[in-house]
């Protein structure tokens, strides 16, 4: 079936549970649960109770939006700058799911929104959107004072825990259970990375057990284990590869090839050129036990310059000198030829040169999720209706990355959280205020 996406400004159908919201909001509050106060849960806050629902926002932790304020240590990567048709090709496989989303909130409307609470973005050289001052909390604080004062109500130190049998909520809270009742629901509880800011999993045996399908959470943007002699992993674990190509072939017989820097970690490799092939990286070791990259350690130079270069003689110079001087390789990317070749490859140029364009690793697992930027995986797109709302548990909305989508690191995570957030407080809302 032809891919239709829908652009920013096109309209489309009215939201299915969207009739009496004015009339009724008017004349009497009509309460939004949102459990989670991640990016994703504050957005479907603000647009709750900007249509006019009373919102309570729970968190099982002492305050909300603890991994925004971690993204910001990295200078918050609010979205990116390039266009629409572009932008939604980052969401792969669930594109189309996600335009849904984007069409009504997207890159201009997470800069125009950042604006109205004080922070003036840029376009950094890669066409990533940042705020000037490149920190979250002021943005957050100005969000939290604004989404007060116009009456949204935080209870913190509220986890959640499912239903009971009457259908109200249950928390589990520092004096015990409570259970509260909310005429609509919106679940914005993240995915399982980094899970000491919130983020656990642990809502999944819970919709499980309504039949409601998700996918098992797995690692996105995430590093992976080689396996390195322990000599290499001492002495380098830390440091940068730059600048270098990586090369992956595809089941289907293409070759991704990608220029930019990784780091070397204790039992692998991470960092922004790893995340960016993450996905296909990890499906790849899902189906076949290991799967194989390629180094390409001297982008500038060709195998016939640097065989040549190598060839030349040595006179008293030691390996390591030779080949910085000859090819531009030291450091780590010299421990890097060590660590595959052995001495007698070592001492061969041609080799040598083949290796320094196409050195082979092979990568055996990616690291576990709780360490990954963040989650694929989630509550799968047939178990909810346009709307976002479950369709096994009617009046529950969701929103964020505990929605199976996934996308590489560039503001692409969370452009889709504030634009799900969104959709889903707005739908949960003329739910909550129908007839
Ligand atoms: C180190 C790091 C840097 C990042 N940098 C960027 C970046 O620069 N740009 C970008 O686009 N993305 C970035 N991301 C990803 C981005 O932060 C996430 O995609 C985004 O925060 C997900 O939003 P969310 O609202 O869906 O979930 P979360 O932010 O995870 O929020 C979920 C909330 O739900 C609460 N919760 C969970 N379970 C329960 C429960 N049972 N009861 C009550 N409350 C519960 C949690 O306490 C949490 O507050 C980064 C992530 C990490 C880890």
């Amino acid at each position: 079936m032809p891919l239709q996406i829908r652009h920013p400004g096109e309209s489309r159908d009215p939201a299915p549970y969207n009739h009496a919201l004015t009339s009724t909001a008017t004349t009497k509050l009509r309460s939004v649960a949102i459990i989670g106060g991640g990016p994703a849960g504050l957005m479907a806050a603000e647009a709750a109770r900007s249509a006019g629902a009373e919102v309570n926002l729970y968190d099982r932790l002492g305050s909300v939006g603890r991994k925004f304020l971690i993204a910001g240590k990295g200078g918050l990567n609010l979205t990116h700058s390039e266009d629409f048709d572009a932008f939604v090709e980052r969401y792969g496989a669930h594109r189309q799911d996600v335009a849904r989303w984007l069409g009504d909130f997207d890159a201009n409307a997470v800069r125009a929104w950042a604006r109205a609470l004080g922070t003036e973005t840029f376009v950094g050289t890669s066409g990533r959107v940042f705020p000037m001052d490149l920190k979250a909390a002021p943005l957050l604080r100005a969000w939290l004072r604004r989404l007060r004062a116009n009456g949204v109500h935080f209870h913190m130190r509220h986890r959640w825990l499912g239903w009971d049998d009457a259908g109200a909520l249950r928390f589990a809270h520092d004096d015990g259970e409570r259970n509260v009742r909310a005429d609509a629901v919106v679940l914005a509880l993240g995915g399982a990375s980094w899970p000491v800011l919130g983020s656990d999993g642990a809502w999944v045996p819970v919709l499980r057990s309504r039949e409601v399908g998700v996918e098992p959470l797995a690692p996105s943007n995430c590093g992976f284990d080689v396996g390195w002699s322990e000599h290499f992993a001492s002495r380098h674990a830390g440091e940068p590869v730059k600048p270098v190509v990586i090369e992956w072939d595809h089941a289907n017989g293409s070759t991704i090839r990608r220029q930019g820097e990784f780091v070397v970690t204790a039992s692998g490799v991470e960092g922004s050129l790893i995340y960016a092939l993450s996905a296909q990286l990890r499906d790849a070791i899902a189906a076949h036990g290991s799967t194989q990259i390629r180094l390409d350690l001297s982008p500038g130079r060709d195998v016939e310059r640097l065989a040549r270069e190598l060839s030349l003689p040595r006179e008293r110079r030691s390996l390591s000198e030779h080949l910085r001087r000859r090819a531009g390789i030291d450091g780590v990317k010299s421990a890097l030829l060590r660590e595959v070749l052995d001495r007698t490859e070592l001492e061969n140029p041609s080799r040598v040169a083949a290796m320094v364009k196409a050195l082979p690793l092979t990568l055996v697992r990616p690291r576990p999720i709780e360490e990954a930027i963040s989650s694929a995986g989630g509550v799968r797109f047939d178990a909810l209706d346009e709307a976002l709302m479950l369709k096994q548990v009617p009046s529950v909305f969701c929103a964020g990355e505990m929605i199976d989508w996934e996308a590489p690191t560039g503001g692409y995570l969370l452009t889709a959280c504030f634009a799900s957030g969104r959709a889903a407080g707005v739908a949960a809302a003329a739910w909550a205020l129908r007839e």
